[in-house]
């Protein structure tokens, strides 16, 4: 198969507009640049794309997708019953990169939850996304455009390192904003909790909604199973230092990958590249600012392969 590239700036214009909508109306998959990472998009009602989204990621079976909207009458479509203070977080957050769990209407189709009573839903910001969505008039399941386990995609470049050839279509809407996927909050009875750490902080939440949000419980079923999969992870082995022991810690001959100026925003990128370049060991120095990233942190933890729950 060949891969359509198709360009946004930010938009489309109305031909590629056409063709984006066309394929993904035709049950096609189609790669979306978003403002956290690139999503592989399908029309969330139809469940033989939805299914075509975990086969070519190689993405298992039990992991939901998270539905992206652009509208709050879209949420009504797949939402039942939302409870106010997620209301209250929507109207707060979105557009923007935060996912929030919802009880999932029967008329969705469960394949897109992995057969779970609820639904991920996020309203994005990235000009293009909303458009494509808007035009299709149906929301669009759409997780990181990555083969199961690597890196996300941060650029069109990766996406199609993972997938040239294997989809329709890509819209290259230039390097993310965010660079770091959504944060998720779900419920566990009437308590919030941060199922993910992502590129909105657990604080400014807190504070401007006035809720504390928990930590998934260690014990009991997972709340989120995608979490419980050793994602983000390069090829490469990745060794944490702190910023004072870099000299000490890393071969001097180039044989390392030594990363100083780490950011949400260039992570992924500085993981691709490190794998495209060959390298078998990251050494990534860690100073405050990313100590503090409670997102960040998470991303360096899970791709070192320590994977909780
Ligand atoms: P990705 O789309 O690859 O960024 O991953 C989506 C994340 O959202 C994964 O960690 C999923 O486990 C989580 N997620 C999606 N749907 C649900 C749901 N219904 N309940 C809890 N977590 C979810
Ligand atoms: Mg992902």
């Amino acid at each position: 198969m060949k891969t359509i590239r198709l360009r946004a700036h930010p938009t489309l214009s109305s031909r590629d507009l056409e063709t984006a909508v066309s394929l993904l109306l035709g049950g096609q998959l189609v790669a979306i640049p978003t403002e956290t990472v690139y999503g592989l998009a399908a029309d969330l009602f139809q469940p033989a794309a939805i299914q075509k989204i975990f086969t070519t990621k190689g993405r298992p079976a039990d992991n939901p997708l998270i539905a992206h909207i652009s509208s709050m009458r879209q949420l009504e479509r797949i939402a039942e019953r939302p409870h106010p203070l997620l209301l209250k977080m929507a109207e707060r957050f979105w557009p923007g990169p935060l996912t929030l769990i919802f009880e999932r209407k029967e008329t969705v189709p469960p394949i897109v939850s992995a057969h779970l009573p609820t639904i991920a839903v996020r309203m994005p910001s990235h000009p293009c996304a909303r458009q494509l969505i808007h035009s299709i008039d149906s929301p669009l399941a759409a997780p990181s455009a990555n083969l199961s386990g690597r890196p996300s995609p941060t650029s069109a470049a990766d996406v199609l390192e993972d997938f040239d050839g294997a989809i329709p279509a890509i819209i290259d809407g230039g390097p993310c904003a965010f660079g770091i996927e959504s944060t998720v909050i779900g419920m566990i009875d009437d308590q919030f909790v941060l199922l993910r750490p992502g590129a909105i902080d657990r604080a400014a939440i807190e504070n401007e909604i006035k809720i504390t949000l928990i930590d998934p419980p260690r014990r009991g079923p997972i709340l989120s199973p995608g979490m419980k999969y050793r994602h983000y992870a390069p090829k490469a082995k990745i060794r944490l230092v702190d910023s004072a022991d870099r000299e000490s810690s890393s071969a001097t001959d180039g044989s390392v990958y030594v990363l100083e100026d780490l950011g949400a925003q260039n992570l992924y990128s500085h993981l691709r590249n490190a794998d495209r370049l060959g390298y078998s060991e990251i050494v990534i120095c860690l100073n405050d600012s990313i100590r503090q990233s409670e997102a960040l942190m998470n991303r360096l933890q899970r791709a070192c392969g320590e994977v909780h729950g």
